[in-house]
């Protein structure tokens, strides 16, 4: 009768290790989540969300969602747009109308900008197959999505091997600047 309670007890012991054993400790999530506030954003904020998106769908490291306290949060002013970037993943971002105005595709501004936030610095190429190509390429140029390279780029930065080294920088896309030769 004790030998039979026993058993029967070892065999629950053993039943609740295994399931303790089955349930994989927490990953080490190389997720990180930003959250953004494009509340100001004004006639932006659609595309502010699409922009979001659109790095979603890209990258893997990192999550885009809109809520508060925001790390990164998006205006929107008379300006050229710009970024300021804090730190990775932190900062300001300006949806500038004068480069909507000059005929810039909203979209591509949106994912460019937080291409900064994102860790990726400007590269005046003038190609538009590239995000961080921003005002260097063509006026015409509707491609709002990073090239392989620059989605790399990103998810090694937030996989912590971050080679942004200056951080508090402000990146202006002013449609003047010439592309790098
Ligand atoms: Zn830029």
């Amino acid at each position: 009768m004790h030998l039979r309670r026993f058993l029967r007890t070892l065999s629950a012991l053993v039943l609740g290790l295994a399931v303790l054993s089955s349930v994989t400790p927490a990953q080490a999530s190389a997720v990180r989540v930003l959250r953004y506030d494009a509340s100001r954003a004004a006639e932006f904020r659609t595309v502010v969300d699409q922009a979001a998106q659109v790095w979603n769908a890209s990258v893997t490291n990192v999550r885009l969602v809109a809520g508060t306290p925001a790390d990164f949060v998006v205006l929107a002013d008379d300006g050229w747009p710009r970024a300021q970037v804090r730190s990775l993943g932190k900062g300001t971002i300006w949806m500038g109308r004068e480069a909507v105005g000059q005929g810039y595709y909203p979209l591509r501004i949106a994912t460019h900008e937080m291409g900064h936030i994102l860790g990726l610095p400007d590269r005046r190429t003038g190609r538009c197959t590239d995000l961080m190509s921003g005002s260097s390429a063509p006026v015409s140029c509707t491609n709002a999505n990073p090239n392989s390279a620059e989605r790399a780029e990103v998810n090694a930065n937030f996989a912590g091997f971050s080679a942004l080294t200056e951080i508090d920088r402000l990146y202006v896309d002013d449609a003047g600047l010439v592309p790098a030769p």
